[in-house]
């Protein structure tokens, strides 16, 4: 069985100086592996009644569409702006490399639906930070999160709340 370490590709310096990314797209194109990794992300919400999950543009939305599928749940977007047809709310975050917004419709979610927050890597949690303000915004309740990976040299987990569980299937 292939690790998913070796299925996730380290590049030095990109798309800035200074920043390791960290390349999924091997570890997509291996079907199995693939496959384990949506389980292993969609595991702890197995019978938590999750109503949607929403994806974080864009390569959260490869991971939450699948993960919906396992969960029997829907899939909800979280756009970057400009994306989506008004009326939308927005939240805005730093990146670990630059600024932007995410963007929901305004009729996304119903007040109080069970939301799993989903997107591939968390790094200093401003992204995910952002998401949880939106959905917020939106009403859900928000049930948990599942990342890829964790940077754990970034200290994103310091600024998720203690008392929402934060799933990563890997740490690096
Ligand atoms: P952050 O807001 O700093 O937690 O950054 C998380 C978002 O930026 C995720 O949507 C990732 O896709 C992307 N990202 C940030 N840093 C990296 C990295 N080192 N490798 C791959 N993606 C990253």
């Amino acid at each position: 069985m292939t690790s998913f370490e070796s299925l996730i590709r380290a590049v030095p310096d990109f798309p800035k100086p200074g920043v390791t990314f960290r390349d999924i797209t091997p570890l997509l194109a291996d079907g199995a592996a693939f496959a384990r990794c949506i389980d292993a992300m969609a595991e702890p919400w197995l019978g938590s009644d999750v109503q949607a999950v929403c994806g974080v543009e864009s390569r959260g939305f490869i991971f939450a569409a699948a993960i919906a599928q396992k969960l029997g749940a829907g899939f909800v977007p979280l756009r970057k702006p400009g994306k989506l047809p008004p009326p939308v709310m927005h939240a805005d975050y730093q990146l670990e490399y630059g600024t932007d917004r995410l963007e929901a419709r305004v009729d996304t979610l119903r007040q109080g639906e069970r939301v799993l927050l989903v997107d591939d890597v968390l790094a200093t949690g401003g992204t995910l930070g952002a998401a949880r303000n939106l959905l917020g915004q939106l009403g859900a309740d928000l049930v948990g999160a599942s990342v890829v990976i964790e940077l754990l040299a970034l200290q994103g987990r310091a600024l998720w709340p203690e008392s929402v569980p934060l799933h990563a299937v890997l740490h690096y």
